[in-house]
């Protein structure tokens, strides 16, 4: 852990500093947790002793707002053939179905320690694999989820658990709920009531926290799993704690159908009549969304978190980000299944999605894409003071090479551009997270050898009964 007095200084070659731009010659400077100054313009020899030079560019921690852990043991076997989300959510069941507490950690830990190697310093954990087979409930019934907080514990990283509720299977077409069934039943906590209760077990204290490194936020699953009178209990629970609601929102068309044949509204229109849309809200995907869901998002100040790489991955389609922004979203990114862990890449498909759908380039400029994936990130998270080096707050600092084949030639009036829109994960070199060293020459310091963790996590997951 990092000691609380104890002060560190950095000088970057290059950093962002949001809303400041890219300045050279950035001395920073810490104790314990937290930044204390932040001076640009110092040359190198003005450097006082002790001080760690940072080559390369320096970015804020990335806060990776949506992420399933569990989905990384899937990437590559789905791949082969064809199908669509719904078939690519049988082989989700089938792994979901394997894991226990002690799997879930090695998996959670190894899966965390690859976002840390790729510049996340926080990451929005949406948990929803809370019991045993057959829905039976372990001795602790958050089992899983202390898991996952412990995962990111030993990988260095912050975390918010999202605990999510998950209380059906679907709704069919005739609007009818089905009743969960299969690995769902691990998912269920029977009524909003019954999730309440165990979440209080989690033992947040008054601000929501559940350690240091640890905040407690909320779920609602979709309106698929959560029916609208079920709502309650999590959007209480979220104004009790100050905690971030986050809900995944109009991914695909058949969830919006199903919506208006149930209750004769869209899911945003849902959400909002339940009272859960807000600026503590995040709607994850919101990408087939009406020109009045749009306006309710905006209206309420809700974050619109994308996840393009799993977007894409899944055939869900391209939301509109430029026009949920104009609106009045704030917006975050999520790695959500993993088919790669990089926000870089993200922050890339955001733009490249709206020039291929609109015909134009530049929607986003560089800057607005770096927010997203830090500064909005974190705030969506609960943690606004994060994601900015500023004074007061967390000493998160990730530092990307512009040796690399992919950024060599980067010039310091663009260097914001070239790492947004050619960078990837593998250029990133050093990693401070709430000012203690986590990744030094592209190694994690805390999990020894990731690639070997990840694969040794992931086989067993993989192999026949
Ligand atoms: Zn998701």
């Amino acid at each position: 852990m990092t000691d609380p007095g104890a002060v560190r200084r950095w000088h970057a070659d290059l950093a962002w500093l949001p809303g400041q731009g890219v300045h050279s010659g950035v001395l920073i400077e810490a104790a314990g947790r937290y930044f204390t100054a932040v001076t640009p313009g110092v040359s190198a020899g003005d450097r006082p002793p002790g001080t760690v030079r940072l080559a390369g560019f320096t970015l804020p921690g990335m806060a990776n707002a949506h992420s399933h852990a569990f989905h990384r043991a899937l990437r590559g076997v789905v791949q082969a053939g064809q199908g669509t989300f719904w078939t690519w959510r049988e082989r989700m069941y089938q792994v979901a179905g394997r894991l226990q507490p002690d799997s879930y950690l090695t998996l959670a830990r190894a899966v965390y320690a690859e976002m840390a190697l790729a510049g996340i310093t926080c990451v929005g954990e949406f948990h929803y694999l809370h019991h045993d087979t057959g829905g039976a409930r372990y001795g602790d019934p958050n089992e899983m989820g202390r898991a996952l907080l412990e995962a990111a514990a030993q990988a260095g990283l912050r975390i918010t658990l999202l605990d999510t509720c998950y209380l059906r299977g679907g709704l069919s077409a005739d609007g009818s709920p089905v009743a969960l069934s299969g690995a769902q039943e691990r998912f269920g906590d029977g009524d909003g009531a019954g999730w309440a209760e165990r979440v209080a077990q989690l033992g947040p204290d008054e601000h929501g926290m559940l350690d240091a490194h640890a905040r407690a936020g909320v779920a609602i699953h979709s309106v698929r799993a959560v029916p609208p009178d079920q709502m309650g209990p999590v959007i209480a629970c979220s104004h009790a704690y100050g905690a971030p609601l986050h809900a995944h929102l109009s991914e695909q068309p058949a969830e919006n159908e199903a919506c208006l044949t149930a209750y004769g509204v869209t899911p945003a229109c849902l959400f909002e009549q339940a009272g859960a849309l807000g600026p503590r809200t995040t709607a994850v995907h919101a990408t087939h969304l009406s020109g009045d869901d749009i306006e309710l998002l905006g209206d309420t100040g809700t974050t619109a978190c994308l996840c393009p790489t799993t977007e894409a991955d899944l055939a869900d389609g391209i939301g509109p980000a430029r026009a949920l922004t104009a609106a009045g979203c704030p917006l975050s990114l999520g790695s959500d299944s993993h088919a790669v862990v990089d926000l870089l890449a993200e922050a890339r498909l955001t733009e490249m999605g709206e020039r291929l759908v609109s015909g134009r380039r530049g929607s986003f400029r560089a800057e607005e894409l770096a927010e997203a994936a830090t500064v909005a990130g974190h705030a969506c998270l609960g943690w606004p003071q994060a994601g900015e080096i500023a004074p007061g707050a967390f000493a998160d600092l990730v530092t990307v090479a512009l040796d690399t084949p992919r950024l060599a030639g980067a010039q310091p009036g663009s260097v914001l551009e070239s790492v947004i829109f050619a960078g990837s994960a593998a250029d990133v070199r050093t990693v401070v997270i709430s000012g203690r060293d986590v990744v030094a020459e592209g190694r994690h310091l805390l999990v020894d050898d990731v690639p070997a963790a990840l694969d040794a996590a992931i086989t067993p997951l993989l192999s026949r009964p």
